[in-house]
């Protein structure tokens, strides 16, 4: 049984290459009969942006991107469908917390009281001699009772992974192929930030994992983090999902599409008059080469089409004029 999930956080408006991403995961769990899942990734409380949840909600059920599970409106009233929820993290603290102490009982994470000063020290030392800044363990080794005197007294910390040393993470891709990275290479990362809320990297693993999800297909700026993922499955002693990262989307000059150089909006664009199905047909188009030598499709065209083994490699250039072109079709 497939199982994906669009799992934006709530910060702004919908980036044109969010909708790919959501129009990818929504394709592809239609094509295998399988489900798309809806979830709200806020637990980053500082890049919040108020109603931007609402906003997404409704920009993605207009360019027909309905999800089968996940927050949703009924009468304006806001419910959350399916039998995996909340699919709000904010809401799911208390599940992060349950897995958090397994974590700490089985030492696979740690306690970590360091200050923003001692840190930036470290990370400057080792700039200055070359080397990746990471952190440096300085608390991987503190005894039970110091943590608890310590936690007791009232200072701050976080909670780290304990990374394995010298070892080799490996995991699939399938744009990329197999990856493989020294372990060396990652930080003993922060699962629980001072503010007692989980790290995208923590909550994303969990998530992932209890939503039952199959395949994850987001953005290439992803890649980079799944090493991550990858290693805290194996702390948890969990099957890895099926990983999909999208080539970016980028500008006529080949950088990264932003928002200086015109419309990154989904909303801008629906404001405009663009309709639904042209904006999904040229997203659709963005990074994946059809079977077929054709360039209109209906969305049950390209659910019938679609086939994540043709997803560019390289990326895909934006050209408003062909959106035009396409918005003249329909
Ligand atoms: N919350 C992340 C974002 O805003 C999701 C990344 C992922 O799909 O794992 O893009
Ligand atoms: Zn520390």
């Amino acid at each position: 049984m497939v199982r994906v999930r669009f799992a934006p956080s709530p910060t702004g408006y919908v980036h044109i290459g969010s909708l790919r991403t959501a129009l990818y995961n929504y394709l592809f769990a239609k094509k295998n009969n399988g489900s798309y899942v809806l979830r709200i990734e806020d637990t980053d409380q500082k890049r919040l942006v108020e109603d931007s949840m609402v906003n997404l909600i409704e920009c993605l059920e207009k360019t027909g991107l309905i999800h089968d599970e996940g927050p949703t409106f009924d009468n304006g009233k806001l419910i959350q469908k399916g039998e995996y929820g909340p699919y709000i993290q904010s809401e799911r603290l208390d599940i992060y917390k349950k897995y958090l102490s397994d974590l700490l009982e089985d030492k696979h994470a740690y306690h970590c009281f360091c200050s923003k000063e001692r840190l930036e020290e470290v990370r400057e030392n080792q700039r200055r001699e070359n080397m990746t800044p990471k952190y440096d363990g300085h608390c991987r080794n503190l005894s039970k009772e110091e943590v608890e005197r310590r936690v007791a007294a009232g200072e701050e910390y976080v909670i780290r992974l304990r990374m394995p040393e010298n070892s080799i993470i490996s995991f699939y891709d399938e744009v990329r192929g197999d990856i493989k990275i020294n372990s060396d290479e990652v930080d003993d990362q922060v699962l629980i930030k001072s503010d007692g809320f989980p790290t995208y990297h923590f909550a994303v693993v969990i998530d992932d994992h209890l939503m039952g999800i199959t395949h994850v297909i987001r953005g290439e700026e992803w890649l980079p983090s799944t090493p991550k993922h990858v290693l805290l499955y194996e702390a948890f002693g969990w099957e890895k999902p099926t990983y999909v990262h999208l080539p970016n989307i980028l500008n006529a000059d080949k950088k990264k599409l932003s928002k200086r150089q015109g419309d990154v909006a989904v909303e801008d664009f629906l404001a405009k008059g663009y309709l639904p199905a042209a904006l999904i047909n040229y997203i659709a188009l963005l990074g994946w080469s059809p079977d077929v030598n054709e360039e209109i499709f209906s969305m049950e065209e390209l659910i019938a089409h679609f086939d994540v083994k043709r997803v560019n490699k390289s990326g895909a250039v934006f050209d408003v004029n062909k959106l035009n072109w396409m918005n003249g079709e329909y």
